[in-house]
């Protein structure tokens, strides 16, 4: 593993996002499937942060070869 440096292309608004979240500025909704700490892999897709959870997760996953 020497992918450290790759780049990979994701939308400003998908880092804004994950940011803000991590952060602690926006939260995930906790209204459908969003994670938690029984399901950490759990997405719920009208969730904001997880909609660029989703985007992030699958970049990161494609740019593996
Ligand atoms: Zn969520």
């Amino acid at each position: 593993m020497n992918n450290e440096q790759e780049k990979v292309s994701v939308s400003r608004q998908t880092l804004t996002v994950v940011a803000d979240e991590v952060a602690g500025r926006i939260n995930h909704l906790f209204r459908g499937s969003c994670p938690d700490e029984l399901d950490l892999q759990a997405r719920d897709k009208g969730c904001l942060v997880c909609r660029a959870l989703i985007e992030l997760e699958g970049e990161l996953n494609s740019s593996v070869s």
